[in-house]
């Protein structure tokens, strides 16, 4: 059970009120209307791939710390509350292997209960497709441990490459480029996006 004690809008002390089919933890002062319904949060991760000579190679980073220090996954993080998805993927591929790639499309999404994936929120992740613009893999030897190209059959001798991280590969490389979802530019595209099947249009 979540342990608040205090209304993070007013600093009042919460209560309990009964809301939505269930009691929730809820702030009772008046004008408030504070209402905790969980601890939610939203991961996305790129599938940056390249062609070598006759084969697709695929960006991994190995994660330096833990949760799951050592094992390998495609560069993703979480994206921050003012942070649009498609640019936080991005940083997150830059910050992480020091590779510059554009998001093309959501190509999946896992969504976990807290605690089920390791994490203490419940969490939607994205994985996008990116595409290669410059850069080769760097690291800073604390959050990441290495970083590299590797293409599929060569991730079967690497010990501990996450599966959905494979997943997330094979189905951009059995996919079409901007066939899963695009971002298509209505409103203002650095408060909020649209992700829709179909041609998007450029971010
Ligand atoms: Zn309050």
């Amino acid at each position: 059970m979540t342990r608040m004690n205090y209304c993070p809008q007013c600093a009042s002390p919460l209560a309990r009120r009964f809301d939505g089919g269930r009691e929730r933890i809820a702030c009772l002062a008046e004008g408030c209307g504070f209402i905790y319904f969980g601890d939610f949060s939203i991961g996305c991760a790129g599938v940056v791939v390249r062609p070598r000579g006759n084969e697709i190679e695929a960006l991994l980073v190995q994660r330096g710390q833990n949760p799951f220090a050592g094992t390998w996954q495609i560069p993703g993080g979480y994206a921050e509350h003012d942070e649009v998805l498609s640019l936080a993927v991005e940083r997150e591929v830059q910050e992480e292997a020091g590779i510059v790639a554009t998001v093309s499309d959501v190509v999946a999404f896992r969504h976990a209960l807290a605690g089920s994936s390791g994490g203490p929120s419940t969490n939607v992740y994205f994985i996008f497709r990116l595409n290669y613009v410059s850069g080769e893999p760097q690291h800073d030897g604390d959050e990441i441990a290495a970083a590299g190209f590797y293409t599929l059959d060569e991730m079967e001798d690497i010990e501990g490459v996450q599966g959905l991280s494979k997943w997330g590969i094979r189905q951009v490389l059995g996919s079409k480029s901007g066939s899963g979802l695009s971002v298509t530019s209505m409103g203002d595209p650095n408060t909020w996006q649209i992700y829709g099947l179909g041609e998007g249009d450029s971010r």
